[in-house]
């Protein structure tokens, strides 16, 4: 089934039990900081659906998303690649959590059916049915991973960061019973996904590695949303804010019953497959996230360029400089992806990108790239990101030709001016904009643990230091030890 925008905002009417500040909100779809962005994510679903055929592919006579398609070949790479790339143009690169995140992560798990086996059969049916069932209905999913943020000293459990972990077991499933910490997107997506965070301590309580899917209207699962900072208001002051507010929030399990159906990873042998599998998935899903940056370069860029055209100062060496340094972190950026496609790991049938390609990429992306490209914007614009009045301001009748005369540009009029700066405000300074930069460093997990993962399983490391060696060896061979 390939969904509408208008069945997927019906879809969300389903008496999730969600809070925004003191308020329990009924109906996500028509509450005023939340609407704009469903209303966002439904303009995807209606591109998909406007592009069948190119955006889409028939397996067995029924017709899927291509962002539910298991890749056997670069062409099909090409394929789902094109689809990330429209919705996130369609979506200014800003929706981190676009759920085209969460297919490629349930297509990696069904990919490692196999693996999820050595839990147990059911286990990997369980994966394949739940891969069927979402294709089929084209849902929207978000993931939960991180424990809440309770004690971090060393040798602190899961238990004392009240992660979820099973408290029952029953003929019917699994009862969990604790919290995670951050679930983006969660306001928008009919189902959530949950994996254990790594690593797991060898005595860790089994309990405590469960990874299972279950609907957000779920009975007893608690939604708190972290402070939204959407102005319903004024969405001219805010745009970005306005369009695009990948909401997080905390997911609460006050005792939530987990069907046996919907559970994939769950006993003794649950923490080694939970370690085995988590590469790939992440292999996946950081090729997705690689190709969102590319796109969300291309607006910073853009909009680099607009500025510095309009106030005229685009002649300037040290501007152009510095938006050429965005353009080849941008070039380096999509010439990766493709290398990780290229390096791509077979798993049976299919394909998995390169997790050595696309996890660095997104190290960079993540801690240099985009706090760098940002930097650029602040740096180019000046003081026209803060001083910017209110748009309502050109209702007043009295004040508007001054606006219009002291707000102009060189290359633009005083509308044009300020709304491109509103954009860019809402990239750099604005709370909205902080909340992406704190989203980019941290979404797949904590650079700086990352960057040791890499020191110490970088694959073939030990032949770099032979490669170092060769040359020290063949100075000997050539001038000795000691000088003569
Ligand atoms: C905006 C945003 C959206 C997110 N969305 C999601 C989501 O949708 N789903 C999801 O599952 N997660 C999500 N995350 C969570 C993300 O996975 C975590 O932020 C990340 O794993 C880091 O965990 P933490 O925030 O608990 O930080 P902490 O683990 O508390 O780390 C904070 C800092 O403390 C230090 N520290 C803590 N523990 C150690 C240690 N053991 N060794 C050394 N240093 C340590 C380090 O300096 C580290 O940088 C999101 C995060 C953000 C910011």
């Amino acid at each position: 089934m390939i969904r509408t925008g208008k069945e997927y905002i019906e879809s969300l009417r389903d008496g999730r039990e969600l809070y925004l500040g003191d308020e329990e909100v009924r109906d996500v779809t028509s509450h005023p900081r939340l609407k704009p962005t469903i209303e966002s994510i439904a303009r995807c679903y209606d591109l998909t659906y406007s592009r069948r055929g190119e955006l889409t592919y028939v397996e067995d006579g029924e017709e899927f998303s291509t962002l539910w398609m298991v890749p056997r070949s670069k062409g099909d790479f090409v394929r789902i690649r094109q689809h990330i790339t429209a919705w996130h143009e369609e979506t200014a690169g800003c929706l981190g959590r676009l759920h085209d995140y969460l297919c490629v992560w349930v297509t990696a798990l069904y990919i490692l059916r196999d693996v999820i086996a050595k839990g147990g059969e059911r286990f990997a049916t369980n994966i394949v049915n739940y891969y069927n069932y979402c294709r089929r209905k084209d849902l929207a999913l978000t993931h939960a991973i991180s424990t809440p943020q309770i004690d971090r000293s060393p040798g602190a459990r899961r238990k004392d960061n009240e992660d979820i972990h099973v408290v029952d077991v029953n003929d019917k499933g699994v009862v969990v019973e604790g919290a995670k910490i951050v679930s983006t997107y969660v306001p928008y997506a009919n189902e959530l996904i949950s994996l254990p965070q790594l690593p797991a301590n060898p005595d860790e309580d089994p309990n405590y590695i469960i990874g299972f899917a279950i609907p957000l209207n779920a009975k007893n699962l608690k939604i708190v949303c972290r402070v939204s900072y959407v102005d319903p208001e004024n969405p001219h002051d805010y745009p970005l804010t306005t369009l695009y507010d990948d909401m997080d929030a905390m997911v609460i399990f006050d005792r939530v019953l987990i069907p046996w159906e919907r559970v994939f990873v769950y006993g003794e042998k649950g923490p080694l497959i939970n370690y085995e599998i988590f590469n790939d998935v992440l292999g996946f899903a950081l090729w997705e996230a690689a190709i969102k940056n590319v796109v969300k370069s291309k607006y910073l860029i853009g909009l680099a360029m607009m500025l510095t055209s309009m106030f005229g100062t685009d002649s300037y060496p040290n501007v152009q400089e510095k938006i050429g340094w965005m353009m080849e972190y941008m070039s380096v950026l999509q010439a990766a992806i493709e290398g990780a496609e290229d390096t791509a790991k077979r798993h049976n049938d299919a394909l998995i990108p390169n997790i050595w390609v696309t996890w660095p990429l997104v190290q960079l992306f993540s801690n240099d790239f985009y706090p760098k490209m940002v930097e650029t914007l602040r740096t180019l614009a000046g003081s026209g990101i803060v001083m910017h009045p209110p748009m309502r301001a050109f209702r007043n009748q009295k004040l508007r030709p001054y606006l219009e005369r002291y707000f102009r540009a060189k290359g633009a009029n005083a509308v044009d001016r300020l709304q491109i700066l509103k954009f860019i405000a809402d990239y750099t300074v604005n709370s909205y904009g902080g909340r992406m930069l704190q989203y980019e460093k941290y979404y797949a997990a904590d650079p700086f643990r990352v960057a040791i993962v890499h020191f110490r399983y970088f694959p073939e490391k030990e032949k770099f230091v032979e490669l170092a060696r060769s040359q020290i060896e063949k100075f000997r061979s050539i001038y000795g030890i000691f000088p003569t």
